[in-house]
């Protein structure tokens, strides 16, 4: 018998040596490279000591994958999986199983990034842009965006966007209509409080009583009744009102587009086009609005461009009114916003078409109506007179009610005085409803579906003739093509070769952490146990997911050193929003409300002043000295100079720069001793874990970005998830939520996004990344993303100079690359490199953030050292082609640089360059045993912007 070690301490690891890329050869090799004998000494040479922490994790041991998604599985049990008739934004859905399996269990469309390079991200656009297109044609609009991070936050987004366009100036006053979902009248409360507005809240008909900048309503209501807005709309409008309406998606198949009675702005939730509702998501918003208020819109647009062959290629649009351009004047803070959930929802419109939504619409229209006749039958009486999926039932004895339905295994909506909410959806079947008939109208009852149904068919419809859909939808080629399972499929699968993902090759994106989304890390996703619960279902259903939230949020606790984690905001964005609210509330607890100035250094993510203009805070820009750390003068000198109205200072930590800055501790102190709170940027945590964290180091409030430093996929630009942690004295001041008591919260501190728990169902993700890596997992991973960064920076420093460095000429996990003095002396610019690195199958790093022509390399620890040898050779040889542009041997105006990324289709036929075939698309012999072919060359940014176009291209156009 061969003598294999059973030593169980060795399968435990088995996972962190799965995670982390370098073995332990590798690792030795690296160091040795440097001249640095150990792990140990390079963290010692790296991260200042007085913010190591004194202590280890206390995560416990690493658990193997089999332990992990066994003991998930036994915290999934633990959720009760009623049938959910609560409604108010979320339905039951079937998510299509070729899209399931292909899109949400696929790491080809998982793992992308936000399409930053678009000429890669072809895939995506195109899905992005059908989703764009579906908008439109449900909601009656000009212009839509993809896509927002849920329904409520998509409302409030529509009043800023209001504020921002309507021609009444003095009102300073917000309507949003009582039929408006209460999760969303929270939200919107909460973002108009942050910015100084008032919001009158009234039936929906008086809108147009009061004089305001906007208003809200809701398309069918809350309630489920179905209104003719047009009148409302127009009076609001008369008084230069701009006017959005929340609408439910499938509601829209077969009503008329609120777009065409006049709204200004629709939005709502994807969600029940075939994404599970998570317990609160992730999911989608829609969003669209008026041509004339294009620069206006939230979020991303995904625009029609040509490329310079000519040929039509997609890209990101008019992206100057983002917070990475516009900084604090921009439309919003949202960045990472939920694509994945919006190509799926796109897909599912794909996967049924114009036809099959209809049926589909249709039938939960039918069963409805035949819910609410028998109901009537019976004696019951119904709040609403009109309905598409939702009736209000008046009920004696509600309690009685309700424990009837429990004992069924059944959710209504209960927060209605005197009543209880039925909602229907697409997984309801006439069993169901005979159910609901047993339930409210006693056994003996004579309600029959099949009886009723004949009744249904033969009376007048209670949508009103002039509430019909009487337009076209969805009438574009792409929308009635793939309605076989095998075109479906190949339609997937042709839109997922265009992209490159992790499955791919490694992505460098600086700050934005591509890490490895392990398998095992993704599976527990789709289970139903966690799929299938309603965000708002009695708390004592989802027990599984509040001991999984619990041991999750304690972990990040310890891992960042604070007291309380508030698990609400679903990006890092919000996360932010979140932590300057409650930064706010606090000053304001104590009689100091007059402190709104941020102190933001100059290096800092776009989305930190446009989060702090969020929360009205009058942002101040803090210089950075020639090391690119924070000029502790210049900090001093504003924080003490303007000590009366400071309120914090946002810092990223380690900073954008990728240094561990020295000062950190001083920059905290001077902050806390002008009375000002300090926010640290949690997105670079992946240097900290282990080894220092924001608490220790003397921060009061950070966001985690759970899909970056915690191993939740980017989703090709979303889903995300960023909770929040504070210290103890602001813990009463985080997000509440109105229709969900949480735990500790206060509930009228208002909320912050719709669902209490943000994007629940991804946060066993997270959940499984901690318990199989452990304590010394975690810290290791730490320690080898910094070691990755500083090889690859050895390796490349002799050919780019590297910006920033810290201590001993360290990095900490991601480097800097200046690509500005090769531009001087060779024309060749950052963009070209990029581009170039397409053609040599790498995704450029981050491009010109935090300083303008730079290249930021983030290599992450899960990358091995023949991966990072890979990227590092490639960079070299694309330095030496640069090389030959500056002797001249290539000219500027034809190299493969500016060439770059060249398309199959240039290689064929006549060939007008100056340099070879081989050498543009296969320049290293490594290159053409994987080759990656991008379907488009450069795209022109230009040109897009011009010529505005963002809707499905007609099929002519790719003739
Ligand atoms: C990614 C990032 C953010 C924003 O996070 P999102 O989840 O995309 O909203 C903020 N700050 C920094 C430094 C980041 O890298």
């Amino acid at each position: 018998m061969t003598n294999v070690s059973l030593s169980v301490l060795e399968q435990k690891q088995d996972f962190i040596r799965r995670h982390i890329g370098p073995d332990a050869s590798e690792q030795s090799a690296m160091l040795e490279t440097m001249g640095v004998s150990s792990l140990d000494e390079l963290i010692t040479q790296t991260v200042p000591a007085d913010i190591r922490l004194p202590a280890p994790l206390q995560m416990g041991g690493a658990r193997t994958e089999v332990e992990t998604l066994a003991y998930l599985k036994s915290l999934a049990q633990q959720n009760q999986v009623f049938r959910s008739h609560i409604g108010m934004g979320y339905s039951n859905t079937f998510t299509p199983h070729v899209i399931l399996r292909n899109v949400l269990e696929n790491p080809g469309w998982y793992t992308a990034y936000t399409p930053y390079q678009p000429e890669i991200a072809q895939g995506r656009l195109e899905m992005l842009l059908n989703f764009q297109q579906m908008t439109l044609d449900l909601t009656g609009l000009d212009l839509a965006s993809a896509s927002l991070l849920d329904e409520s936050t998509a409302a409030a987004e529509a009043m800023a966007l209001a504020k921002r366009v309507s021609k009444n100036k003095k009102s300073n006053t917000y309507f949003v209509a009582d039929h408006v979902h209460p999760q969303t009248i929270d939200v919107v409360k909460t973002r108009a409080e942050a910015f100084g507005f008032d919001v009158i809240v009234g039936a929906w008909n008086t809108a147009g009583e009061h004089d305001v900048f906007g208003a809200l309503l809701q398309y069918p209501g809350t309630t489920g009744e179905v209104n003719d807005l047009a009148e409302v709309i127009a009076a609001v409008q008369a008084k230069k009102g701009i006017v959005a309406v929340a609408a439910d998606i499938m509601s829209l198949v077969l009503l008329k587009a609120p777009g065409q009675m006049g709204a200004d702005v629709v939005l709502g939730s994807a969600q029940r086009f075939g994404v599970p509702m998570g317990y609160g998501g992730p999911h989608a918003a829609f969003f669209a609005t008026r041509d004339a208020y294009k620069r206006s819109l939230p979020g991303r647009i995904i625009g029609v461009s040509k490329d310079t062959s000519g040929n039509v290629a997609l890209r990101m649009a008019m992206q100057t009114r983002e917070q990475h351009i516009r900084r604090e004047k921009a439309n919003s803070n949202i960045c990472t916003a939920q694509v994945l959930l919006a190509n799926m929802a796109a897909f599912y419109a794909i996967y049924h078409g114009p036809q099959g939504l209809k049926t589909i619409a249709n039938r939960i229209h039918r069963l409805t109506s035949i819910l609410a006749l028998g109901l009537q039958q019976g004696g019951l009486k119904l709040a609403n007179s009109s309905w598409f999926d939702t009736v209000l039932v008046a009920v004696d004895d509600k309690s009685a009610v309700i424990e009837a339905a429990q004992a069924r295994g059944i959710n209504l909506r209960l927060d209605v005085s005197g009543h209880v909410g039925i909602s229907l959806d697409e997984t309801t079947t006439a069993t169901n409803v005979n159910e609901l008939f047993d339930l409210l109208l006693g056994e003996s009852h004579n309600a029959s579906v099949q009886v009723l149904d004949q009744q249904v068919i033969d009376a007048a419809g209670v949508i009103p003739a002039n509430l019909q859909r009487d337009t076209e939808f969805l009438t574009h080629p792409v929308f009635n093509r793939y309605h076989s399972e095998t075109e479906m499929l190949r339609y997937i699968k042709r839109l997922e070769n265009k992209d490159l993902s992790l499955n791919h090759s490694m992505i460098s994106l600086g700050s934005c952490t591509m890490k490895l989304n392990a398998t095992a890390e993704m599976i527990p996703v789709t289970w139903p146990e966690f799929g299938q619960l309603h965000p708002f279902c009695p708390r004592e259903q989802a027990k599984g997911y509040t001991a999984m939230m619990t041991e999750l949020s304690d972990w990040l606790i310890n891992i960042t050193g604070y007291d309380a984690l508030l698990m609400q905001p679903n990006s890092g964005a919000q996360g932010e929003y979140a932590g300057l609210l409650a930064i706010r509330k606090y000053h304001e607890s104590r009689g100091d409300a007059h402190r709104n100035i941020c102190l933001i250094p100059q290096s800092a993510h776009g989305t930190n002043p446009a989060s702090a203009q969020m929360a009205s805070m009058k942002v101040v820009v803090v210089a950075c000295d020639t090391d690119g750390n924070i000029d502790l003068n210049d900090l001093r000198e504003k924080a003490e100079s303007m000590a009366d109205q400071l309120s914090c200072l946002m810092v990223t930590y380690p900073s954008t720069h990728g240094v561990y800055e020295e000062t950190i501790r001083e920059v905290c102190d001077i902050v806390h001793a002008n009375g000002g709170q300090v926010y640290l940027d949690g997105a670079n945590m992946n240097a900290q874990v282990g080894l220092t964290s924001p608490g220790f180091i003397g921060a009061d409030v950070s966001h985690l970005n759970l899909h970056k430093t915690f191993c939740i996929p980017h989703g090709g630009g979303g889903p995300g998830m960023g909770p929040i942690g504070v210290k103890q004295h602001l813990a009463p001041f985080v997000a509440g939520h109105a229709v969900v008591d949480m735990d500790g919260e206060a509930k009228d501190n208002g909320a912050v996004s719709a669902a209490p728990y943000g994007s629940a169902s991804i946060l066993p993700i997270s959940w499984a990344y901690i318990a199989m890596m452990g304590s010394q997992g975690l810290k290791h991973a730490t320690e080898v993303a910094i070691l990755n960064a500083n090889y690859l920076t050895q390796r490349l420093k002799e050919h780019f100079p590297v910006l920033y460095t810290g201590r001993n000429d360290r990095v900490a996990h991601e480097c800097i690359l200046d690509i500005r003095p090769l531009k001087e002396a060779s024309g060749i610019t950052e963009m070209d490199i990029a581009k170039r690195l397409i053609d040599y199958g790498f995704h450029s790093p981050t491009m010109s953030f935090p300083v303008a022509g730079t290249l930021m390399v983030e290599p992450t620890e899960s990358e091995a050292k023949v991966e990072l040898d890979r990227f590092a050779d490639t960079l070299i040889a694309i330095r030496q082609e640069i090389a030959k542009v500056e002797k001249g041997e290539w000219s500027l105006e034809d190299n493969p640089l500016v060439n770059a990324p060249h398309t199959q289709q240039n290689v064929m036929g006549e060939w007008p360059h100056s340099y070879s075939r081989e050498t543009a698309v296969y320049p290293l012999p490594s290159v053409a045993q994987n080759k990656f072919w991008p379907t488009v060359n450069r795209i022109d940014d230009v040109y897009g912007d011009r010529n505005l176009f963002c809707a499905c291209v007609p099929m002519s156009e790719y003739e």
